[in-house]
């Protein structure tokens, strides 16, 4: 049970003054339908803004208030163009306003022809036009009230607006209770750290540091506390030591020889799975590593010594793939393999669940509906989890509840993590990697064009695909509020559709399930040519015949994340080519990943790399992927302050494993205000 205290944190917001369903809609694509996530909205940045009279005065890209009139109205002939509000100022220098998007409808209503309006933005040049891109402040009121100092600059959605937002925050920050400290209190006192309360206050209203610090230190602390008390849970229920005598291993008749690092791997997983702690490892590799016959041998570990193994995959599709390939590569072992997932039904459905529970069924391959309370195991010992980051941690509990005794665990992901971040992402588990790819894999070819040259990039994709073979068309999903992504993505959709007609399929993540399957399933099966997607998770099943990628506006996704995605080419025999298309804005640092693209195809050197080019006011791991390890910690406080926070959770474990001292209670009040209350639950009587 959450604490009473915090009751007032987790109001929603639609309870809040002036908030109707209209506000909720682009609120809730943010986050922030709660107290806290209000409070917790910290500003990206501040902005100092400087009254002038003209244009003249401006620096290019200062932040600036002017009075401008607008002259006239434009409408970009293609869809997606911006649309641009034309304006004067009081000596007849011209500005351009722009809008992308749909916030066009707020320019027509905010800026009449004619009227004299006070506009705050940062002035930028575009071609020999000054412009402001979607200014922050349209008011007819005088200057006086725009000039603030250090105003917070928030995230946005459509339909929100700065001063909004801010009117929002200033009502969930009078909302916050006074905490208990949770923070040791040596390090409370040489930190110099403002309270919880304090903290958040001062974050929302200037560049406070040590406030940031702090808030994010919460954060971090909370996390590793909850991957501690999960570990301790794990090592309180006895798991089954396993010993598999090979009987079923031997029989496999693989088409290849297993590469060192394979070995290596399963080697690490059989001494573990011999031990009666049950095993918590993560298998990391490239995809197109080998992780499927790695997963293979430590099921037929579990299988050898009389027990069941399962197998969880992110999508439908993924299941079904992965038990095909299991089927076949165990079909001369003798092992049984089953498949789960929510699409069976009656008896299909009975005849599973009595095959898993007489024994019959050895391994099952599913999605989540595997660790349904209607799916009971005669003797489930080991569970391997395709894809971690898509599953919590919660849900490995809950999996892990399904064995007599705790399952033996193992995750398998395709993201390169640094060395050094392994362990905020994924706490204490034990780490295999394979780090060697199969012999014999042709290198995907890999340019970088301009974006400028997508007409060509078009009619390149045109010839591919008459050449039988399948492409990917990836759209770029950003944090970034003002142009609706998925819209984005639409739009190319629809004029590849122009082109293309129905070879041409698209998923993204708000399309239903069913529709998302629908147009994989096509694409896997050959009958769509061409597949336009917005992650890397929805490209993320095999087809060999897709040899090519198109990845739109390269800069915009993080290195590991294009790493990833250019590994689903280049499956098959055939040469793959890769066309990163980069935008006209590259930055410095954007050059020089995607250079870095183009030289190596090695996963944890572009990770290593990767940390090195970011910027460390990033988050860790990103939206993009579903990856994002925390949401107020970026990457440089993660560096400074993780082995610390971690450090701190372990101290406070071990004088006070159950978290029933002043401090301890405290600690549960930061877990339940992080959510990682998971945690707490471990706790007997918790
Ligand atoms: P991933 O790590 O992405 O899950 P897979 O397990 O799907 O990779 O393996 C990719 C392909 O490589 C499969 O076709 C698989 O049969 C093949 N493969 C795996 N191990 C080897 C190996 N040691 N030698 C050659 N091919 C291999
Ligand atoms: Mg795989």
């Amino acid at each position: 049970m959450r604490p009473d205290i915090l009751n007032p944190l987790f109001v929603e917001t639609d309870a809040f003054e002036g908030v109707g369903p209209k506000l909720m809609k682009p609120l809730e694509k943010l986050g922030l339908t709660r107290v806290k996530d209000l409070a917790y909205h910290l500003p990206e940045r501040f902005v100092t803004r400087r009254a002038i009279t003209n244009l003249d005065e401006g620096g290019e890209g200062e932040q600036i208030i002017v009075a401008l009139t607008p002259t006239e109205h434009r409408s970009s002939r293609s869809p997606r163009g911006p649309y641009r509000v034309l304006a004067q100022d009081e000596i007849g220098n011209i500005c351009a306003l722009t809008y992308f998007g749909r916030a066009s409808y707020t320019a027509k209503k905010q800026l009449p022809v004619g009227e004299k309006r006070w506009v705050a933005g940062r002035l930028d040049r575009y071609g020999d036009m000054l412009q402001i891109v979607h200014p922050d402040h349209v008011e007819k009121e005088s200057a006086a009230n725009l000039a603030r100092l250090n105003e917070p600059v928030y995230r946005l959605s459509e339909g929100l607006t700065q001063p909004r937002v801010a009117g929002l925050v200033a009502q969930a920050l009078e909302k916050l209770p006074e905490l208990p400290e949770w923070i040791e209190p040596g390090q409370f006192e040489r930190e110099g750290w403002p309270t919880w309360r304090d903290a958040l206050h001062l974050a929302h209203k200037g560049t406070h540091e040590t406030a940031r610090d702090r808030l994010a230190y919460d954060e971090l602390l909370a996390n590793s506390l909850a991957l501690l008390l999960v570990k301790a849970d794990s090592r309180r229920r006895k798991g089954q030591a396993l010993k598999g005598d090979g009987h079923l291993r031997d029989k496999l008749q693989l088409p290849f020889e297993m590469t060192g690092a394979q070995k290596r791997s399963i080697a690490e997983i059989e001494g573990d799975m011999q031990q009666e702690a049950p095993m918590l490892r993560l298998l990391q590799g490239d995809v197109g590593a080998g992780k499927t016959v790695v997963a293979l041998a430590a099921m037929l570990i579990a299988v050898e010594a009389g027990k069941q193994a399962a197998l969880l995959a992110p999508t439908e599709i993924l299941a079904r793939q992965h038990f095909e390939t299991l089927r076949t590569m165990a079909a001369p072992t003798g092992a049984e393999v089953a498949i789960l997932t929510g699409r069976a039904k009656g008896r299909e459905r009975e005849g599973i669940l009595m095959g898993l529970l007489d024994g019959s069924i050895d391994i099952l391959v599913g999605t989540h509906s595997i660790f349904q309370d209607t799916v009971n195991y005669k003797d489930l010992a080991l569970v391997v989890i395709d894809e971690q980051h898509r599953f919590g941690v919660q849900q490995r509990l809950a999996l892990a509840a399904k064995g007599k005794r705790a399952p033996h665990t193992l995750a398998m992901t395709a993201t390169p993590i640094p060395r050094s971040l392994t362990l905020a992402q994924y706490g204490e588990m034990d780490v295999s990697r394979l780090d060697e790819l199969p012999p014999g894999r042709q290198a995907i070819d890999t340019r970088v064009i301009s974006q400028d040259r997508i007409d060509e990039m078009v009619a390149g994709v045109e010839r591919h695909l008459a050449s039988g073979q399948q492409a990917y068309w990836v759209c770029p999903m950003v944090r970034d509020s003002e142009t609706d992504d998925i819209a984005a993505a639409e739009a190319r959709y629809a004029s590849l559709k122009e082109r293309f007609g129905d070879d041409v399929v698209m998923v993204h993540g708000q399309l239903a399930p069913e529709v998302k399957d629908a147009n994989m399933e096509r694409f896997a099966g050959g009958d769509a040519k061409l597949l336009v997607a917005t992650t890397v998770i929805e490209v993320g099943v095999d087809v060999p015949a897709a040899t090519l990628m198109v990845i739109e506006q390269a800069e915009r996704f993080g290195l590991a994340q294009l790493h990833q995605l250019r590994g689903r080419v280049g499956r098959g025999s055939e040469k793959s080519v890769c066309v990163l298309l980069r935008g006209n804005e590259l930055s410095e640092t954007g050059k020089k990943r995607l250079a870095l693209m183009r030289e190596t195809q090695d996963g944890f050197r572009i990770a290593e790399e990767d940390l090195e080019l970011r910027g460390g006011g990033e988050l860790l791991g990103t939206r993009q992927s579903g990856e994002a390890a925390f949401s107020i910690a970026n990457l440089e406080q993660v560096q400074k302050m993780l082995p610390a926070a971690h450090a701190d959770a372990r101290l406070l474990m071990e004088r006070d494993g159950g978290l029933t001292s002043e401090r301890g209670e405290a600690a549960r009040i930061l877990l339940y205000l992080f959510e990682r209350d998971w945690g707490v639950q471990l706790l007997r009587g918790g």
